[in-house]
């Protein structure tokens, strides 16, 4: 089910606005270079789920209405966060087409279920955004709790997750999002590449990698004047930028039939069969070891025989040049696995 949200050049779903409704100005002025551009749905959150209370909090549902002129004045879809039941009603209640669940309510099952049942017979499309967590389940449970609902039209946004380890805001941790469309195929996977980024600079970039992921389409955040945001205004991009950023994007030819990459596909496959081959020798090597030591009374964990293998296996990987905290969290799923097999 589709959102119907297709920017008509790109075929994506394309999804730009604020991080925040600020003022009427800022509000009409954003969507109005925007509309222009043939951006089609408009995004500003009025009530922010802010992790400090002094931060900006949102202007609440005065800027209901600053959307309602928009709706009117450029005829564009008009999108909020809601974060509990009396969002959900107000949005309805003002007519805004598409609501959407941010990073922190995805996390609590509690005030999805909130929202949901205030959903209840709302024909509306709903965007989920990943929880900050890298629970997939977390996420997949929500958009359950939505479909329980009978909401038909879901989209997943994809805005990356607030565990640390990468030099974006958010890691994205794409293989969530990769498995997230494996399980539910027919709902459309959408980018946030704001968050993800958290500077402007990055944002064209972690947006390429998306579409080179077959994403359906983009949520981006657009400010009229990024410099006086009032937040996130370190990633937000102007109307202008928007439109080097969407120029800039190479779509893929379609890849099924590229004989190139069906080879290198080949290769893969190859390899990870290989993998699998050499975990499993390395399991039985592990039993037998666990053997040696129950008969001989030896203790299973021995922490600087560990340190030794995996300072070894560090080395060998730098000079192959992979990623050191990778192969780290490689060893260190391997060698709980082969404790286990030793106990
Ligand atoms: C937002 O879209 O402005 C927002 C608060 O996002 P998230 O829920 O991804 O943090
Ligand atoms: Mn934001």
């Amino acid at each position: 089910m589709h959102l119907n949200l297709q920017f008509t050049i790109y075929n994506l779903q394309l999804i730009a606005g604020p991080c925040s409704a600020e003022s009427e100005n800022q509000i009409v002025e954003t969507a109005s270079q925007l509309s222009k551009m043939g951006v089609e749905v408009f995004r500003a959150g009025i009530w922010k789920p802010r992790t400090h209370p002094n931060s900006f909090e949102g202007v609440g549902e005065k800027g209901l209405k600053w959307l309602q002129t928009v709706k009117r004045d450029f005829g564009m879809k008009t999108a909020v966060e809601v974060a509990n039941s009396a969002h959900v009603e107000a949005a309805l209640n003002a007519g805004i087409d598409v609501l959407w669940l941010g990073a922190r309510t995805t996390t609590n099952p509690f005030v999805v279920q909130e929202i949901a049942d205030a959903l209840k017979g709302a024909n509306i499309p709903i965007l989920v955004k990943n929880p900050v967590i890298p629970d997939l389940e977390l996420w997949l449970g929500a958009i359950e709790r939505l479909q329980n609902a009978d909401i038909q039209n879901i989209t997943a946004v994809h805005r990356g997750f607030g565990t640390g380890g990468s030099h974006y805001r958010n890691n994205p941790q794409w293989h969530i999002p990769i498995e997230l469309k494996r399980r539910l195929p027919n709902i459309p996977l959408i980018c946030d590449p704001s968050h993800i980024a958290g500077k402007k600079e990055l944002v064209g970039i972690v947006a390429q990698q998306a579409i080179s992921l077959n994403y359906n389409g983009l949520m981006v955040e657009v400010h009229c004047n990024p410099a006086q945001a009032a937040s996130d205004a370190e990633q937000q991009i102007t109307p202008a930028e928007l439109k080097i950023l969407l120029k800039n994007l190479v779509f893929s030819e379609e890849n099924s039939q590229n004989e190139i990459l069906s080879i290198f596909r080949q290769k893969i496959d190859d390899l990870d069969s290989s993998l699998i081959e050499i975990l499993s020798q390395r399991m039985n090597i592990a039993q037998k070891i666990g053997e040696y030591k129950r008969e001989n009374a030896i203790s299973v964990l021995q922490s600087s025989r560990y340190d030794e293998v995996l300072q070894k296996c560090i080395n060998q990987a730098v000079a192959k040049n992979i990623n050191p905290d990778f192969l780290k969290k490689i060893m260190e799923i391997i060698h709980e696995e082969s404790i286990k097999q030793q106990l």
